[in-house]
C-alpha cells in the first residue's frame, strides 16, 4: 500500500459511543438499511455484546465487513472498590494517562450511578476534590455511556438479563457536563432509550453548577432531570463558592433553569435545587431563609448535602444541629427538602470526593498539591500503570 492509500484509512469508528441517530447514518454511510442500527443498539446496550461474532441476527458477510470499519470498545476498568454499605466504585481508564472515577450507590430498590463527563473540571468551586485538580479534556460519548455499560455489566444486568441494578443516573461525578454538552446530552439520551437501558426520563438527571446559555439550550436536544448546584442564597457567597457564578449570577440560572423545567412536555416536573452545607460558611439560619424567599415562585425540591471534606480543603461538615435547623427552616417554608446521606466513606467515594487522575493540563493541580486531592490508592495504580 503506497503512502496515499494509507493517509486515507480511516480510525475504525467506535459504535459504542454513537447516538441512535448517529448510528443510523453510519449504516446508512456504508449502503446498510437504518434497522441494523435498532439491533447494534440493542446488542450493545440491552445484551452487553461488544464482539461482532456474537451479534446472531446479523449476517456473517455485514459482521466481516463491521469489523474492518468499527469497533465497539467500552473504557477499561482499572480497578473496582466495595464499600461496607453496597456502595460500588470503579475507576475507569480515558486515555493520556487519566482516569475517571464512577459510584454505584444502592439504596433498597433504587440503585443510582453517578458518572463522571469530564477529566477534571475547569471550574474550580471551592469545595470541590475535582475542581482542584484540574482539567485535562471532554469524556466522549463513549466513555460517558461506557460507565454505564460497565456498572450494568458488573451487575450481570446486561448479558445474563439479570434484574436491573442501576436504575436511576445522575450526571454528578468528575466534570460539568454542560461543558461537554454533545456528548453528555448523546450519553443521556441512549441512558433513556427504550433499546437501551430504558431508564424513565424521570430517573435521569444532569446536575450543573450554571453554565447558562448551554442551559438555554438543554431541552432542544433532552427531557432529563435536571438538578442545579446553587449552595448559596445570594451572588456575594455564591461568587465565592462557585466561581461560574460572576459570569451567569443566580437571577440569570434561575430563570434558565425555570425555562427548562415548565418547557418539558410533563410540566409537573421540579428542579432539584443542590446545596452543599459548609460549616460557618453557608449553614446560617438566614441563609435558610433568604434561600427559601429566593427560591418562592420556582417550581423546586432542595436536596442538602453535608460537605463532604478532603484532604485540600479547609472547610468542615455541617453540623447535625446546623443541618437540622436549616432543613426545618425550609421545610416550614413549604419546601420538600431532603438531606443526601454520605455513602460509601470508606472507599472515597461520597459526593465531591471523585478525583480519579487528571494530566492536569491547567497547572491547577501544581497550585493545589495534587497528592492531597487523589486517594493514595490511585496514586499508587496510576504510577504502575504509567
Ligand atoms: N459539575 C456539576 C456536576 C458534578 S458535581 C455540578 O457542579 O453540579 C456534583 C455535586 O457534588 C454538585 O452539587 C457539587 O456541588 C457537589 N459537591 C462537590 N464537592 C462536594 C463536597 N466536597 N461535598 C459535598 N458535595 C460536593
Ligand atoms: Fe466542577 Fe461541579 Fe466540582 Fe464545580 S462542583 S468544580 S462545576 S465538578
Amino acid at each position: 500500500m503506497n503512502q496515499t492509500e494509507d493517509a486515507v484509512v480511516a480510525e475504525p469508528v467506535n459504535l459504542m459511543g454513537l447516538s441512535e441517530a448517529k448510528l443510523i447514518a453510519f449504516f446508512e454511510s456504508i449502503g446498510e438499511k437504518k434497522f441494523r442500527a435498532t439491533q447494534v443498539l440493542k446488542w450493545i446496550h440491552q445484551f452487553g455484546v461488544i464482539e461482532f461474532d456474537e451479534m446472531s441476527n446479523i449476517s456473517k458477510v455485514l459482521r466481516e465487513k463491521l469489523k474492518k470499519i468499527a469497533v465497539i470498545h467500552p473504557p477499561h476498568v482499572i480497578k473496582q472498590w466495595d464499600s461496607v454499605d453496597g456502595t460500588r466504585k470503579f475507576l475507569i481508564e480515558v486515555s493520556g494517562g487519566n482516569a475517571v472515577e464512577t459510584v454505584f450507590i444502592p439504596d433498597g430498590e433504587r440503585g443510582t450511578l453517578c458518572v463522571s463527563s469530564q477529566v477534571g473540571c475547569s471550574l474550580d468551586c471551592s469545595f470541590c476534590a475535582t475542581g482542584k485538580q484540574g482539567f485535562n479534556r471532554d469524556l466522549t460519548c463513549a466513555e460517558i455511556i461506557g460507565q454505564v455499560w460497565i456498572a450494568a455489566k458488573s451487575f450481570g444486568q446486561l448479558a445474563e438479563k439479570g434484574p436491573r441494578k442501576v436504575t436511576n443516573v445522575v450526571m454528578m461525578g468528575m466534570g460539568e457536563p454542560l461543558l461537554n454538552f454533545d456528548n453528555s446530552v448523546d450519553a443521556m439520551n441512549l441512558m433513556m432509550h427504550d433499546n437501551c437501558y430504558g431508564l424513565s426520563k424521570r430517573r435521569v438527571t444532569l446536575s450543573t453548577s450554571g453554565v447558562v446559555p448551554m442551559l438555554d439550550k438543554l431541552g432542544d436536544y433532552t427531557d432529563a432531570c435536571l438538578a442545579i448546584s446553587l449552595h448559596a442564597p445570594n451572588d456575594a457567597l455564591r461568587n465565592e463558592l462557585v466561581p461560574i457564578n460572576k459570569k451567569y449570577p443566580i437571577a440569570m440560572l434561575l430563570a434558565s433553569a425555570e425555562r427548562y423545567i415548565t418547557g418539558l412536555p410533563d410540566n409537573r416536573r421540579k428542579i432539584t435545587i443542590e446545596y452543599t452545607l459548609i460549616d460557618h460558611v453557608n449553614d446560617r439560619p438566614e441563609h435558610a431563609e433568604e434561600l427559601a424567599v429566593l427560591l418562592k415562585d420556582i417550581p423546586v425540591k432542595i436536596n442538602l448535602i453535608p460537605f463532604n471534606p478532603f484532604n485540600l480543603s479547609n472547610y468542615k461538615r455541617v453540623s447535625n444541629n446546623a443541618l437540622r435547623r436549616f432543613q426545618t427552616i425550609l421545610v416550614e417554608a413549604g419546601y420538600t427538602t431532603t438531606v443526601r446521606t454520605t455513602r460509601g466513606e470508606d472507599i472515597d467515594a461520597a459526593c465531591g470526593q471523585l478525583a480519579g487522575a487528571v494530566n492536569d493540563k491547567t497547572r491547577r493541580s501544581e497550585r493545589y498539591g495534587l497528592s492531597g486531592v487523589v486517594s493514595e490508592d490511585v496514586v499508587k495504580i496510576m504510577s504502575h500503570s504509567s
